[in-house]
């Protein structure tokens, strides 16, 4: 069998769910012995190979790590050699099996997407294990005296040589973390070769905030996918996740040339979270190659840059990572500073004049996560016949003969820095404050002339990063070109617009965060909220008579139109001022973002319906089947899965459930705390929004956080379980997957001068404990309807008995789109 890929960039990449790590690691190794260079050591283990004269026959061999059993029934194993007295690693070819069961409800349906069963039950014929804790003692035990007389056998290591050559690099950086520290984390990872399922991998690793892992690399219609099957924290998993280091402050220095390319430099300012650890992960892209790390001394610092590991980019989210390796273990609460410089291109031409800055979160050194707020100052120079913008407070600017140079400061704490540059058009928009600044090209890049040429798909659309909504540019017909539009034209009406809905906006979240909003023009088909820094894809600054014309999908003009330029306004609030620290929660300021910018388009266009619109689009979505299945894609995982929902299994279901269950969910909670009779019927929601606003300002806010606030304000009729908890809601909606479908059968007879109407309301596609607040009407000739009642679902079946003025005809079910489901 062919062995492919494995987590290599789960574990190692310096991102934040990959390096939480345990405070309460066993002692295991500390740096010592022979070999002391860090890149000496990482080539070491590169090269450790199976021990071919010590292989043993084993039987009913047995390891269990968390929830995770690994048998090795019968069959041939060999160590990796040891490194500096030290084993880290094992190889076994023979029969074995491995079974888990989540005790998480959601981890074993997501095991059953993928297995077709509820839990992991998979023989194996081959097995690569790697780690850190006391794994070869344990198996070395286990060896009976029968067996434990190993033999040679060059055969049964050679078999291996080409798979340990392809694996070792993966797990050298993870294995390095630990022999470098004097706190290490324990780590055990067993590659798996199963003939029914192919090759996949088993984690348990501390310096992970879920530690334990099990998922797949796929490739499948070319392209790369990681399947998680299960992701979850282990049962004596720390209570608290603490990372290694934390930054303080940034400072990048960064200088364009004429040619585009960069030349950078970041200090980073940290502070040791826990001691011991002598390696500082942080991201930065691959096109900008490192070229010094230096410490605060001005000693220069042994790192390390997307070694062979993260090439293989299975993990979207997985950032390209710098790993640096400090002088000594950090003492406690110790402050330091790293200078990092770099040279590259991360600036690519976009034709007709039109830059493109790519790698918008990785073109600065950075610690991974989104919840690190703090102060940045950006400085620039760059070829004077751009405009450059940056996020920030413009504290300085200067011409210098063919440059011009200027400076930025974060006027409040950012988790991110970006710019953006371009031969832009400036405009100025709103009032005072914030003051609005619209920056267009002057002419349209030439995918976007392309279109209008041909009617053809962009080529160069770019890689989608981090809060990017993407409206999946489409052409559908072609079209002959008259003078292309320029994108400056659109600048005065969209300034009135952004101005607008920032006013709008301030009424539900409070004031605008910053002192200024900078909206600037980026090629391809999406849309990015930086602090007080919007990107807007060039689709936005297209007339809708040049959208038509370059042949764009209706609803991707009615997107551009309508929803991304608020729903990347919105992230000044939801984002840049309240973050998320882990991918389960980035699902509250995506579904905010989107939910907030088309309550804000149907206020400014009343009486067109446009927010039933979207969310009967977004339901049309949901309810579509993943192909070549029978399941819906709204049933591909909960929302709280983020970035995990992509899968071989169900490639667009991140954006269909993240966009578009995310703003059903927004949606279904202000309908509830809704007060029609109210002076402001949405005073409740309102209230919600300010609160979180206020008590989670530059802080993370999770889904547990959320419910919280939600909870403090829930009325009388969301009790629907009298526990004062919504716990019924967001576990079936928000940790749960699944849309309901409703059909109503029911028989009227005459009540007096009135009507009682009797029947049942059937649910189906959900589990029976779902339960909903849907509401019926009876329909009559006139378009007039009647409200009966409100049915609380138990099961499959509930049934209802109402008392109606008229004689309905037929019963409309939740027609004023309050609840998330199917009725036909
Ligand atoms: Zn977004």
């Amino acid at each position: 069998m062919t062995w492919m890929a494995s987590l290599a960039v789960l574990a190692y990449t310096p991102n934040r769910a990959a390096f939480q790590a345990a405070p309460n690691g066993a002692k295991l190794f500390a740096a010592h012995g022979p070999v002391a260079d860090p890149r000496a050591l990482y080539q070491a283990l590169n090269d450790l190979r199976p021990d071919a004269a010590h292989v043993y026959t084993v039987k009913e061999l047995n390891l269990r790590r968390d929830i995770i059993n690994l048998r090795f029934t019968d069959g041939k194993l060999a160590f990796l050699q040891a490194l500096d007295g030290r084993v880290t690693g094992a190889v076994f070819t023979g029969h074995g099996q491995i079974f888990a069961t989540p005790h998480d409800r959601g981890e074993r349906q997501s095991l059953a997407r993928f297995l077709g069963v509820p839990l992991l039950d998979q023989t194996f014929i081959r097995s690569y294990l790697r780690f850190t804790d006391d794994t070869a003692a344990e198996i070395e035990k286990q060896l009976k005296p029968s067996e434990s007389t190993a033999v040679s056998d060059p055969e049964f290591a050679a078999s291996w040589e080409p798979i340990v050559a392809n694996l070792n690099p993966w797990h050298s950086i993870r294995v390095m973390f630990d022999l470098l520290s004097s706190s290490p984390q324990p780590y055990f990872y067993a590659g798996i070769g199963s003939e029914n399922v192919g090759p996949f991998d088993a984690l348990v690793d501390n310096r992970r905030d879920e530690q334990v892992l099990l998922g797949q690399p796929r490739f499948v219609n070319g392209s790369r996918f990681y399947d998680t099957w299960a992701s979850f924290r282990a049962l004596d998993a720390p209570t608290a996740p603490i990372e290694e280091f934390a930054p303080l402050d940034y400072r990048v220095e960064t200088a364009i040339a004429d040619d585009l390319s960069l030349e950078g430099k970041t200090s980073l300012h940290l502070r040791t979270v826990r001691a011991g650890e002598r390696i500082v992960p942080l991201e930065l892209s691959r096109n900008l190659a490192v070229e010094e790390v230096k410490f605060s001394d001005g000693r220069p610092l042994v790192y390390f840059q997307n070694e062979d590991l993260s090439r293989r980019d299975i993990l979207r989210q997985g950032n390209d990572s710098l790993l640096v390796v400090l002088p000594a273990g950090a003492k406690p609460h110790e402050e330091f500073q790293i200078d990092i410089r770099y040279r590259g291109r991360v600036i690519s031409e976009a034709g007709n004049g039109v830059e493109f800055v790519g790698e918008h979160g990785t073109w600065y050194a950075h610690v991974g996560g989104g919840d690190h707020f703090v102060p940045f100052e950006l400085s620039f120079r760059w070829p004077k016949r751009f405009t450059l913008v940056a996020t920030g407070t413009r504290v300085e600017s200067h011409e210098e003969g063919e440059a011009r140079t200027g400076r930025w400061r974060s006027e409040v704490p950012f988790t991110v820095a970006g710019f953006n540059l371009g031969e832009y058009k400036m405009e100025t928009a709103g009032g005072d404050r914030p003051k609005i600044f619209l920056y267009a090209n002057q002419q349209l890049e030439n995918a976007i002339l392309e279109l209008l040429r041909k009617g053809s798909t962009p080529a160069a659309t770019p890689v989608m990063p981090p809060n990017f909504h993407s409206p999946h540019a489409h052409a559908s017909s072609v079209v002959m070109p008259e003078l292309p539009p320029s994108p400056a034209a659109v600048l005065k009406r969209l300034g009135g617009q952004v101005a607008d809905s920032v006013q709008y906006f301030e009424t539900l979240n409070g004031p605008f965060p910053f002192d200024h909003l900078d909206v600037s023009q980026i090629p391809g088909s999406f849309g990015q909220g930086w602090p007080g820094l919007v990107y807007l894809s060039t689709l936005v600054f297209m007339t809708p008579e040049a959208q038509a014309r370059a042949g764009l999908a209706e609803r991707t003009q009615e997107e551009a139109r309508e929803l991304m330029p608020f729903h990347e306004v919105v992230h000044q609030w939801w984002g840049n001022v309240v973050g998320s620290a882990i991918y389960r929660d980035a699902w509250i300021e995506e579904g905010l973002a989107n939910y907030l910018a088309l309550m804000y388009t149907d206020a400014r266009r009343p009486g067109e319906h446009r927010l039933a619109s979207w969310l009967e689009h977004y339901r049309a979505v949901l309810s579509a089947p993943i192909p070549g299945t029978t399941q819906v894609v709204g049933d591909a995982g909960p929302l709280t899965f983020g970035t995990r929902l992509t899968s071989s299994k169900a490639p667009s279901a991140y954006e269909a459930i993240t966009y578009g269950k995310g703003t059903w969910v927004i949606h279904m909670l202000r309908e509830m705390m809704r007060d029609p009779r109210a002076g402001d019927p949405d005073g409740r929601f309102r209230e919600l929004l300010r609160a979180m606003q206020t008590d989670y300002r530059f802080r993370a806010l999770s889904t547990a956080d959320f419910q919280r606030e939600v909870e403090q304000r829930m009325t009388a009729a969301m009790d629907l379980e009298n526990t004062h908890s919504m716990d019924w809601f967001f576990a079936q909606w928000v940790r749960g997957s699944g849309i309901p479908h409703y059909s109503v059968d029911f028989q009227v007879r005459p009540h007096g001068r009135e009507f009682a109407v009797t029947g049942r309301l059937l649910q189906t596609g959900v589990d029976d404990i779902f339960t909903a607040a849907v509401p019926l009407y009876g329909g009559k000739s006139g378009g007039k309807l009647e409200r009966l009642g409100v049915v609380l679902t138990t099961g499959t079946e509930t049934r209802f008995h109402f008392v109606a003025r008229n004689r309905p005809p037929r019963i409309l079910i939740d027609p004023q789109l309050t609840i998330l489901c199917r009725t036909d």
